[in-house]
């Protein structure tokens, strides 16, 4: 059922579709609300992106967590330290797969309810997410580390920058957790914000560490680009404020 571009393709695309993968993307598109899988955009440490086209306007990116037992202990500490998911831990790395698929789609409604500009949450089973794709033409939109820009742009990038930090500290009452040039992509000129899986809310003990960790990120990037950037602590401070 699954569609595939090429032989390359085909075999990224095996590597990660278990048995079990595999019999949610096909009631996926039983169900209708896939039609086809195209291409692999990224096999990373966490999950692997596809691309797949609709026959109408939507493009939608399919993002399935692996569950391999590095990556596991490593998301613990999102998980435990959030109330909001704590109690569904488990020691099933199955069932804590799926809940942090569930928590990325929990994460992204809320910063896409508050108008921060990340894709759009479409629907999660089990360990796999599917949102609304950035890009054009089939391909993805590129990382900020990849793109190209002048000096005012990269000025009026960082602007834009901030104001997403300010609205997910703010409004969504959320700390991204793993900002940088690598989950900041840059689409028709406007920085959009991806892979919110770690994001954590205020209560988790990390919160301030993590939002610190994520300035010292953004700043340095913008800093390297050779625009004037604030201190670290006056960029903490108004982000916060
Ligand atoms: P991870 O870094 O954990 O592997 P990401 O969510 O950052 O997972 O996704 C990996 C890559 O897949 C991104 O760097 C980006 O290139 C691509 N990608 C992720 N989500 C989308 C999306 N909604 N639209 C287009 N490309 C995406
Ligand atoms: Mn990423």
């Amino acid at each position: 059922m699954v569609r595939h571009k090429d032989r390359a393709d085909r075999a990224t695309v095996e590597g990660v579709l278990d048995p079990r993968t595999r019999r949610i993307l096909d009631r996926l598109m039983s169900n209708g609300y896939l039609h086809s899988m195209q291409g692999c955009i990224s096999t990373g440490k966490e999950a692997n992106v596809y691309h797949e086209e609709e026959e109408e306007e939507l493009e939608v990116a399919i993002k399935i967590f692996k569950t391999s037992i590095l990556v596991f202990k490593d998301r613990e500490k999102y998980v435990m330290g959030d109330y909001r998911f704590r109690k569904g831990y488990s020691k099933n790395p199955r069932r804590m797969v799926s809940l942090w698929a569930e928590k990325e789609f929990r994460n992204l409604k809320r910063m896409y309810l508050a108008g921060v500009p990340c894709p759009r949450p479409l629907l999660f089973r089990s360990h796999v997410l599917i949102m609304e794709f950035l890009g054009e033409g089939g391909e993805a939109a590129p990382k900020l580390k990849d793109v190209k820009l002048d000096g005012q742009s990269w000025q009026e990038s960082y602007r834009q920058t901030f104001l997403i930090m300010r609205l997910l500290f703010h409004d969504c009452k959320l700390v991204h957790g793993d900002l940088s040039e690598y989950n900041l992509v840059y689409v028709r000129r406007k920085v959009m914000v991806i892979d919110v899986g770690q994001s954590v809310g205020p209560d988790h003990p990390c919160s301030l560490e993590f939002l610190r960790k994520d300035a010292v990120n953004v700043r340095n990037f913008f800093s390297s680009k050779g625009i004037p950037v604030l201190p670290l602590r006056s960029f903490f401070e108004l982000v916060v404020s």
